[in-house]
């Protein structure tokens, strides 16, 4: 069950405050006791499940996230070359307006779009302000014990958090001025690094999505939300080799007489050099696989395509085969 098939089960909509999911659960649990209603007995337990689901989902919503291409670990080393100055500054100048994505370029050789590989990537973000946890403001108490001078009282009903105000001085007096961390933008930029699993097979194009390690966007009732960041893929071309789906292309030149008698040719391939056999009679354009050297996660091959090259004066040749046809005849 996703999140979405729960809160539709339960017959609500995503943005019901926790008070009113509450209540409608213990309606429809009521309504679907399996001593009364005899119809569906699995009812009553999948508006149990699907209430859970939505419980553990506002607290944890980053377990419900789709899987990350990518995977995140420490690295001391910040490569330059991915490093990319996106001016913030100018882009971001309102707090209300939509944090700009990020977007990094990861430039592989071929070998590494073949193979795979990890890459050290290095991004300016703005990330969520600690001391003014993200509000942008910086509160002065009113003195009051019942709420730490703050006005409201936060409880945790059951894994549900609620914020009230305070019954003691009913928030009263309560100043709000700008945090002076942030200077009331919520957001600190900050460089962060990572490393990102580059996928095998990858090519000019493609794009890999981390999830949530973007610009601070804002908090919400699900917690504080990030902008994903995208990479971009670029391949450095290769003289000799191409990548098409999971196969690498190359071009072998030999000789009419190679092609008539047969031969073998050593082969450069993303895995080595490797020998191919060329039986006698080949012709233009006929292809050899070597198995195993194409993106082996999907298991590609090498395709060596055969050009065979025609000596340049044909007089000779066409000669001795016209003396051939004669003599048979
Ligand atoms: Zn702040
Ligand atoms: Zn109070």
């Amino acid at each position: 069950m996703t999140p979405k098939e729960a809160y539709n089960l339960l017959d609500v909509p995503s943005e019901i405050s926790g008070d009113d999911l509450k209540k409608k659960y213990k309606e429809l649990c009521f309504k679907y006791h399996p001593d009364k209603y005899k119809k569906d007995p699995d009812k009553f337990k999948k508006i149990n499940e699907a209430y859970q689901l939505i419980t553990d989902y506002r607290q944890n919503p980053q377990k419900y996230e789709p899987k990350n291409p990518g995977v995140w670990a420490n690295v001391p080393d910040i490569a330059q070359d991915f490093f990319i100055n996106l001016g913030f500054e100018n882009e971001w100048s309102q707090p209300s307006a939509p944090p700009p994505q990020i977007r990094i370029l990861v430039e592989l050789s071929f070998h590494e779009s073949v193979m795979g590989c990890t890459k050290d990537i290095t991004y300016k973000r703005l990330n969520k302000c600690k001391t003014c946890d993200g509000t942008g403001l910086k509160k002065t108490g009113n003195g009051c014990d019942g709420c730490d001078g703050f006005g409201r009282v936060t409880t945790n009903s059951r894994g549900v958090i609620f914020q009230s105000v305070c019954t003691k001085c009913s928030g009263r007096d309560v100043a709000q001025n700008k945090c002076e961390e942030c200077n009331g933008n919520r957001y600190i930029e900050e460089t962060r690094t990572g490393t990102v699993n580059i996928p095998q097979g990858s090519k000019s194009g493609d794009t890999l999505r981390l999830l949530r390690e973007g610009n601070f966007v804002g908090k919400s009732f699900f917690g504080d939300s990030y902008t994903d960041v995208f990479i971009n893929v670029k391949v450095t071309p290769h003289t000799t080799m191409r990548l098409e789906e999971s196969n690498v292309y190359s071009n072998c030149k030999i000789t009419l007489l190679e092609a008539l008698e047969g031969t073998s040719k050593e082969i450069e391939t993303v895995y080595g050099v490797k020998k191919i056999t060329i039986k006698s009679g080949s012709r233009h354009s006929d292809q050899i696989k070597i198995p195993n050297c194409g993106v082996k996660s999907k298991n590609g091959w090498h395709i060596v395509q055969l050009d065979v090259q025609y000596p340049e004066d044909l007089n000779v040749l066409i000669g001795v085969l016209k003396d051939g046809i004669h003599n048979s005849v």
